[in-house]
């Protein structure tokens, strides 16, 4: 125990600056879909885990929609354990090797080093400990349970449910309505993560009792209530936000008129669409980034400009991806307001407003106020419309009272996301991350659910590599962190 005479003990020095991740530069990395930030050497990532204080109270960990012990796996980085930073990885995100590269690092926004300077690359750390730690790993299922479990989508929030339920032991069969699985991370572009990562992470589910059943809509036929009546004992809807949402403009179907989620979709499918020469694409947010970004690479030479009807401060897109754009000399066209497509049989300019921000509307942003008589057009031959997706409830639309959220998918309520049938749970997320957090929030209610009809405590996640030590939270952990 301390004493008046014991001496304090030193805190630990505080580094602000990052061991730098080195960029492709803007001119050689726009001529294809190469990868944009390069790994860390070993000695940089020891070097940059250095870094890291080892908080007491976790903020990073706090922070992370899945409660990733990233203060852990950078503490082994620093003393080199390379296998048991992948290993802490991996047991914690069944979707590691996508979202190392992919993630929005809602961690590191609250790392205390960002007080004093630049926050540890936490992302880029989990991206080493899978380069140089041993990843040819399985899950391993848990007793295996009487339940059958049908899961609705294959995105991230379906991937997680089935991997949540799979290592507890249950059987999962996933119906995806699409020929691959993946969701919306099938439209990010290869310069950030290729699709290659994502079956790494789909391998280690081999063992895991997962049935994917491809190219099947649950809806209409099947039904929840006929899944239900056919056996299974909880359905888990991940419906996400599979459509694109529409301008609702004159002219919008017109021939040059794409939707940019289709778009970036063919060219992650290796068919990208022939563009024009001069291209404008509409909207702020993270899919207007990749659209523009990748828009550039399928159409070299190509002029290509970014409307959008706030401000840039406004913009909903990662400030990274937002930064990376610029240096790719995109133009950015900042409060304008979409009018109309002008054009007769293809697409030949874009018809923009002026606006000025009033007071903040219901999203609490300031609203765009249109000035009379600023009309323009923008010349064009093609404009790409992200404006953002939305579900499909074809189907859906009775007796489960599902909660459509402002930025489109469906989820049940409360921290568990019941819907109002006490076996069906509906779960998504704004990115990779936040959607596989929803899963295991319902999840867990689900297993609790099952367990007290079998008579059973409540039991938290078995350890998914097979080790005799549940999932718990770190020391220190207080409270989760919502961005
Ligand atoms: C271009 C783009 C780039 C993005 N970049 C990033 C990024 O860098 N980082 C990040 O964290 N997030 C990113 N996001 C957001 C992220 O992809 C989503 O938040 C996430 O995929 C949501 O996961 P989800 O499982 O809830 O939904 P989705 O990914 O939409 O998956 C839903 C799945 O359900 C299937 N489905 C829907 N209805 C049915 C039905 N009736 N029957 C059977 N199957 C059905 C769909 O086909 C789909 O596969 C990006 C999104 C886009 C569009
Ligand atoms: S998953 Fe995302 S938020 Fe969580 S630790 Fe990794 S980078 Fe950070
Ligand atoms: S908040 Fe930052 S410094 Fe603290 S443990 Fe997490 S990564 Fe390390």
């Amino acid at each position: 125990m301390a004493t008046s005479s014991t001496p304090k003990p030193t805190p630990p020095k505080l580094d602000p600056v990052r061991v730098p991740i080195v960029e492709e530069g803007p001119e050689e990395r726009t001529k294809d879909f190469r990868t944009i930030l390069h790994a860390y050497s070993r000695e940089e990532a020891v070097l940059e885990a250095k870094r890291c204080i080892q908080c007491r109270r976790p903020w990073c960990v706090e922070a992370c929609p899945i409660t990733q012990d990233c203060r852990e796996y950078i503490r082994l980085i620093a003393a080199e354990d390379f296998d048991g930073a992948a290993r802490v990885t991996l047991r914690d995100d069944p979707l590691a090797s996508s979202l190392c590269k992919v993630c929005y690092r809602y961690c590191e926004e609250y790392c205390v080093i960002a007080k004093k300077g630049v926050p540890i690359a936490i992302r880029h750390l989990k991206r080493a400990a899978l380069d140089f730690g041993r990843t040819d790993l399985a899950y391993v299922p848990s007793q295996p349970k009487r339940e059958r479990i049908a899961v609705v989508g294959a995105g991230p929030a379906g991937l997680m449910a089935a991997w949540e339920l799979g290592v507890r032991g249950y059987a999962v069969t996933v119906f995806e309505r699409e020929a691959n699985v993946g969701g919306l991370v099938r439209t990010i572009p290869a310069y950030r993560m290729t699709d290659d990562d994502l079956q790494r992470d789909l391998a280690r589910f081999r063992d895991l009792d997962v049935t994917f059943v491809r190219a099947r809509r649950v809806g209409r036929e099947p039904t929840v209530e006929a899944l239900l009546e056919e056996g299974y004992a909880a359905v888990v809807l991940a419906l996400g936000t599979p459509e694109h949402r529409v301008l609702g403009i004159p002219g919008e179907e017109l021939p040059g008129v794409v939707p940019a989620l289709g778009f970036l979709k063919a060219v992650h499918e290796g068919r990208p669409p022939p563009l024009g020469r001069t291209i404008v694409v509409v909207g702020g947010g993270d899919v207007a980034m990749d659209a523009v970004r990748t828009a550039l690479r399928t159409a070299p030479g190509a002029s290509v400009t970014l409307v959008y009807r706030r401000d840039r401060d406004e913009m909903p897109a990662d400030r990274e991806e937002v930064h990376e754009a610029e240096a790719e000399h995109v133009r950015f066209l900042f409060l304008r307001a979409p009018v109309r497509i002008a054009g007769s049989a293809h697409v030949e300019g874009l018809v923009v407003r002026t606006v000025e921000l009033g007071p903040p509307d219901a999203s609490g942003r300031r609203a765009p106020m249109p000035v009379a008589g600023s009309e323009t057009t923008i010349p064009c031959d093609t404009v790409l419309v992200a404006v953002g997706q939305r579900t499909d409830l074809d189907g859906f639309e009775t007796g489960l009272d599902l909660h459509v959220t402002s930025q489109g998918w469906p989820e049940g309520k409360g921290a568990g996301h019941a819907t109002s049938h006490p076996r069906v749970f509906a779960v998504g997320g704004k990115s990779v991350v936040y959607a596989m957090g929803a899963a295991t929030d319902a999840v867990q209610a689900l297993d609790r659910a099952l367990r007290e009809q079998r008579g059973e405590p409540a039991a938290p996640r078995p350890d998914p590599l097979g080790g005799s030590e549940p999932s718990h939270l770190p020391a220190g952990y207080t409270k989760p962190i919502r961005s």
